[in-house]
């Protein structure tokens, strides 16, 4: 089997995840790998913090969103990352959290792999869970919940494919991702799906940064806007943010 932490080969891709923010969170992998390779190819999600990790004369390219200039399309970023490594670089492509959590790794592996670029996957910290973890809140708990979903927050808009009465019965804990535009409808369709109005929801945004805040509040005052998201954040909704310990601001 392909060893994680082995340095990498010329001509070869490895898909980081590079966790929340928070250089201290890296893997072990990550950091050896960001740490020997030619080229970066990083998300805007991806820290300077990390980034500064990076060997001095490695190359490193911006494939996200970034001070207002366009992202690149997905198809451009699978085509540079199959030409770097046709090149002979060893290419490291960085992506926040975990790279096949919301993070698209699945499209970028799959056209590695049917260039038949040599590559390996590198898990990282997803901020679904390091996120109520920084702040304190334990995604699950025994007195609360046996399951829990990860869900993205686009999916609340008005062509939504989910099933939102399905999903609050099933799952006493919802973690969104990418749903601080859309916190209002969210609130909205899950007190229409039955969901107490009443119930605990927590926004923590940008996580493991020097930006990280979390505030709390109910499902109708994020229906009514009394309270607001910003992004990055994710959304924690259900009895587990009650159990929350601030206790990184703790003295
Ligand atoms: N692959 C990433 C998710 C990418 S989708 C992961 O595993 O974490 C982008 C969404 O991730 C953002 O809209 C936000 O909801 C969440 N996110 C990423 N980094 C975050 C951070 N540091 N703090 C809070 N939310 C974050």
């Amino acid at each position: 089997m392909k060893k994680l932490d082995s340095p990498l080969n010329t001509g070869e891709v490895a898909l980081v995840g590079a966790g929340p923010g928070d250089a201290s969170l890296l893997t072990f992998a990550a950091h050896k790998l960001i740490s020997d390779c030619d080229v970066i190819v990083y998300d805007a999600l991806v820290s300077d913090e990390i980034l500064a990790l990076a060997d001095a004369n490695a190359e490193c390219i911006c494939a996200g969103k970034r001070g207002g200039r366009p992202s690149t399309s997905q198809e451009d970023i699978c085509a540079t990352l199959v030409a770097l490594a046709k090149q002979g670089k060893r290419v490291v492509r960085l992506k926040g959290g975990d790279p096949f959590v919301f993070g698209r790794g699945g499209e970028e592996m799959r056209a590695l792999a049917a260039a038949n670029i040599p590559f390996r996957i590198i898990p990282g910290i997803t901020s679904g869970i390091a996120a109520p973890a920084l702040a304190g809140i334990p995604v699950t708990d025994r007195t609360v919940n046996a399951s829990l979903a990860f869900l993205t927050g686009h999916e609340a808009s008005e062509n939504s494919r989910m099933d939102w009465k399905a999903l609050v019965k099933a799952f006493p804990v919802l973690v969104f991702y990418m749903g601080a535009k859309n916190l209002p409808q969210i609130a909205t369709r899950l007190i229409d799906a039955g969901l107490n109005a009443n119930t605990s929801i927590a926004i923590i945004h940008s996580a493991g940064t020097q930006d990280e805040t979390c505030d709390t509040g109910t499902l109708s005052q994020a229906k009514s806007k009394t309270i607001i998201a910003k992004s990055p954040a994710i959304v924690v909704v259900g009895d587990v943010v009650d159990c929350r310990i601030d206790w990184r601001n703790k003295a």
